[in-house]
């Protein structure tokens, strides 16, 4: 009978046995939590992590090099650069730190991702129409453009997002540093996790654009992009001191995103016309100016993303079965001969830059895409 001293020693001994157990299971458990979430660390935490262009080490190093390059500068060698490092290094504090440890990324919803479009009063017929009928369609809450003029007709055509950033007109390296610094100061005002810029003669595939974007954290630094030269560009800082800045940039004409905290980490030396400043001393335009206060001075590495495509590549050399999977397109007319993509569709008189036939491609079944059915 299951009474008395034995049967209390029983049930005690079958609890230690049970408790002992559950011990077991839970550390067991436990341990194949704590091997699987590095594993998750490895295979997401950095994706593309060997895509990283390979600048010198020094480059690539987080805050602590940021201070010692500001002391290595004496304010007597180089003012300008000596004030935006200070300015820099005094918002890094703020923000969060780079290289923190990654947790596996979130899906991005596209209206956490805020897209800029850089144009111009002359180009609001040439361009905004293609795109005001193509992608923009695809991303009509998130895409914003940014131009030098009012258009109450292509303002109400692109659901009233044409800003008139007061910026000069022009082709020069202040007015196109004015338009950038206006996006990224807009885009710290939206509550979005991701920024993204764009010429107005590029196509952009949103979907595959916030596909890529789901793959990084928003929450660390990121710069993505591509370049469209060879090796990084050398600068020279200064004749007398012999300082040179040595760095790659995301090429404008293709596109590029940055991360939240690293444009609140940029603002400093974006605001108040430092952004023009920056580009006038260094004496490249906005997208190599910020090449520079990213990888240079924040030392935030680009990411390539081979997907980006501006027309400084030969467009007609990205195959047709992989149009799906690339981000971003361009096209340009010089001499009288195109540099497009290669792909059939509405004839080259209807549709000479091939942004119709390319947005038919992606999308066969729009009504606009009958004729090519
Ligand atoms: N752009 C501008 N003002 C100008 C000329 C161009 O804001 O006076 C913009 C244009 O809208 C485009 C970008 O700068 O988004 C690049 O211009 P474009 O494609 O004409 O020249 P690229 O630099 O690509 O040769
Ligand atoms: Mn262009």
């Amino acid at each position: 009978m299951l009474f008395g001293d034995d049967s209390q020693r029983f049930v005690s001994d079958l609890l230690f046995f049970r408790v002992h157990r559950t011990t077991k299971i839970m550390a067991i458990i436990g341990i194949i939590i704590y091997v699987a979430a590095i594993l998750c660390r490895i295979s997401y935490g950095y994706p593309n992590y060997n895509k990283v262009l390979d600048a010198p080490k020094s480059q690539h190093s987080g805050d602590g090099d940021l201070l010692g390059f500001h002391r290595n500068l004496t304010p007597t060698q180089l003012p300008w650069l000596n004030e935006v490092t200070t300015k820099l290094f005094d918002s890094s504090r703020m923000t969060i730190d780079a290289g923190t440890v990654t947790p596996k990324p979130t899906t991005i919803q596209l209206d956490d991702v805020f897209l800029a479009v850089k144009t111009t009063q002359m180009n609001h017929a040439k361009r905004l129409n293609i795109i005001a009928k193509t992608w923009f369609q695809m991303a009509r809450e998130q895409t914003w453009f940014f131009t030098d003029t009012n258009d109450d007709f292509y303002n109400k055509r692109l659901n009233k997002h044409l800003i008139n950033t007061k910026c000069p007109k022009g082709h020069s390296r202040r007015a196109l540093c004015c338009k950038m610094a206006a996006e990224l100061i807009t885009f710290l005002e939206h509550r979005k996790k991701w920024f993204c810029h764009f010429d107005d003669d590029n196509y952009v595939n949103v979907a595959q654009l916030q596909l890529l974007l789901s793959e990084y954290d928003s929450s660390s630094l990121w710069y993505l992009g591509k370049p469209s030269v060879a090796s990084p560009l050398e600068i020279k800082l200064s004749e007398t001191a012999g300082h040179q800045a040595q760095f790659w940039f995301a090429t404008g004409g293709a596109g590029f995103c940055i991360s939240r905290p690293l444009a609140l980490k940029m603002a400093p030396v974006i605001r108040n016309e430092k952004l023009m400043t920056i580009s006038d001393r260094i004496g490249f335009p906005d997208d190599v100016s910020i090449g520079f206060i990213i990888e240079y001075l924040l030392k935030v590495p680009l990411t390539v993303i081979d997907e980006f495509h501006s027309h400084l590549e030969q467009l007609d050399q990205i195959p047709l079965q992989t149009f799906r999977k690339q981000i971003s397109y361009s096209y340009a007319s010089e001499n009288n001969s195109w540099n497009v993509v290669k792909i059939d569709g509405f004839s080259e008189r209807i549709d000479p830059t091939r942004i119709w036939s390319l947005h038919c491609h992606l999308f066969p079944h729009l009504n606009a895409c009958s004729t090519l059915r």
